[in-house]
């Protein structure tokens, strides 16, 4: 049961409960290369949500009835670690883990040039370490950026961030407190050189007018974050090839 909230989440000078504006995100930092068994990696923040994602593949699987002829299946595991929640969290996988690891797999696939690999596995195991809301959109980041950290083919980097209306405001990248107590949640990932969305789900409502705003000002966000995952595999193999 969610207990009563005593604070305002947004404020009367329109700022947050965090003294963030409205359109602002929380601090990013994105890392590649953190984990030397992985044949790729990258651990993402957003604030105090942090996520580390681990790629092997792709590779042959020891059973070979697990392969496609024409293309390399993605595998995608969600999961959030015991000590990421403030009450720890079972082990077992939840529906909820169960759910998301599929959209995160749906939302990496189209990117993903599996036609390039095929009678392969590719595997992405996606551990949240720290979760304060936002934790499948910053998933899909960190998946994205260490798919292109184990040198996959892809089309393009794709990114998440949610958007959503907390006391009548529309509002970037809510953390836990507005995703339980706002009125909407809408988590959104996008390739932008496609001009993809790959991941749209809406928990409440929106008028078409407040959905038109929520949209654009995730494609804002999303813009920033995929320019960031550019500079953090730019500064990686410039410094490799140089
Ligand atoms: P997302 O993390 O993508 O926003 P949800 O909207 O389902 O996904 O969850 C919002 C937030 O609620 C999570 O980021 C996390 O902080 C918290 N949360 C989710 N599941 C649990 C859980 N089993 N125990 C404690 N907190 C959780």
């Amino acid at each position: 049961m969610k207990k009563p909230l005593n604070i305002k989440l947004i404020g009367e000078d329109g700022k947050r409960h965090d003294g963030r504006t409205p359109e602002e995100m929380r601090p990013v930092k994105m890392e590649v290369g953190v984990l030397y068994n992985a044949d790729g990696s990258a651990l993402v923040e957003v604030g105090r949500t942090r996520i580390l994602a681990a790629v092997y593949g792709p590779r042959e699987p020891v059973q070979k009835y697990m392969v496609l002829p024409d293309r390399a299946i993605l595998r995608v595991r969600y999961h959030m670690a015991p000590f990421s929640t403030s009450d720890r969290k079972s082990p077992a996988p939840s529906r909820r883990e169960i759910e998301l690891s599929k959209v995160i797999r749906e939302s990496l696939e189209p990117i993903v040039m599996s036609e390039l690999y095929p009678r392969t596995l590719i595997d992405v195991f996606i551990e949240v370490l720290q979760a304060d809301g936002g934790t499948r959109t910053a998933g899909v980041t960190a998946a994205s950026l260490a798919l292109a950290d184990a040198g996959i083919a892809m089309k393009d980097l794709v990114a998440g961030v949610a958007v959503g209306k907390v006391e009548g405001t529309i509002v970037l990248d809510l953390d836990e407190v507005e995703d339980m107590y706002g009125e909407a949640d809408m988590p959104v990932a996008m390739a932008p050189n496609l001009g993809l969305i790959t991941l749209f789900q809406l928990n409440g409502v929106f008028t078409p007018e407040e959905m038109e705003t929520a949209i654009k000002m995730a494609e804002k966000g999303i813009l920033h974050l995929n320019e960031m995952q550019r500079e953090v595999l730019r500064a990686k193999y410039s410094n490799v090839v140089g």
